[in-house]
């Protein structure tokens, strides 16, 4: 895996194009979990442009542990993304399940994530491979640094170089106090092996709000490329993953002690 030269993922979007990777100022993904209807998601997006985020963040489609939970609201969800993509002119991340929705997600999305649940689902991955849209990889749960990268060159051996490599905690032995145990010594080891672009999610990494600021600052000072953060309007009223996501006040307190220790773009 090792490489002299660091790449950079170039994602075109309607306020311009946005390179991370080693040598550029730290991007942020803001938005909710899931895209839960038009007047949040746009909010949300004119909110996270005004805080200086790049891509706006949100399911359509959701990968729950229970099938009784919200699923997402799947396509209709879409083009609310697409709404607030032509209101803030934000790149969309999100995510794709399942091979056959590909081409509808790649329609709206600026980059196509794979979740931490697909991350070894290989015909997507060889699929995901075959778009042209950039990808952002999530690490599994219980995925060790090698299945990851392997998971990469999945996407990458099936001709798409375009891939940012996403980590959103893992599972140990003590999930107590926070939902998963964010691996930040990823980032410095991530350098060591790979030239792919990083991005570092402290709200499922940590699971509660109150924990996220801390970890996304360390994430930087580590040396991450990029941050995704779950921001809400009404955190309590969030139909996925409200006691991780940021309100829109914690957000922006977040984006100045980010603006104080690093460049953004
Ligand atoms: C998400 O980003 O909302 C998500 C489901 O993430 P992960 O795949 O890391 O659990
Ligand atoms: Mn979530």
């Amino acid at each position: 895996y090792r490489h002299n030269e660091p790449s950079e993922v170039m994602i075109p979007t309607p306020n311009g194009d946005v390179y991370i990777g080693e040598h550029h100022p730290i991007v942020v993904t803001a938005g909710p979990c899931s895209v839960e209807n038009e007047e949040m998601i746009v909010a949300t997006a004119l909110h996270a442009k005004k805080m200086g985020a790049k891509f706006l963040r949100g399911g359509a489609y959701k990968p729950r542990t229970s099938p009784y939970s919200f699923q997402g609201h799947g396509e209709s969800a879409l083009s609310l993304l697409a709404a607030a993509r032509e209101a803030s002119g934000l790149g969309i991340i999100t995510e794709v399940m399942d091979t056959p929705d590909i081409d509808k997600i790649a329609e709206v999305a600026d980059v196509l994530q794979i979740g931490a649940r697909n991350m070894q689902n290989f015909s997507l991955l060889k699929q995901i491979g075959k778009q042209t849209k950039p990808v952002l990889l999530k690490r599994g749960m219980a995925a060790t640094i090698d299945d990851w990268l392997m998971a990469a060159e999945y996407i990458m051996a099936s001709g798409n170089a375009q891939v940012i490599l996403c980590e959103r905690g893992i599972r140990t032995f003590d999930s107590k106090y926070t939902r998963n145990v964010l691996d930040i010594s990823s980032i410095p080891v991530l350098r060591r092996l790979t030239h792919l672009p990083i991005m570092i999610d402290p709200s499922h990494g940590t699971g509660w709000a109150h924990f996220v600021p801390k970890m996304a600052l360390a994430a930087i000072a580590a040396g991450t490329d990029s941050l995704m953060i779950e921001v809400h309007p009404n955190p309590k009223k969030a139909l996925s993953d409200g006691p991780q996501s940021l309100t829109f006040e914690q957000f922006g307190e977040l984006m100045d002690q980010v603006k104080h220790m690093a460049a953004v773009v």
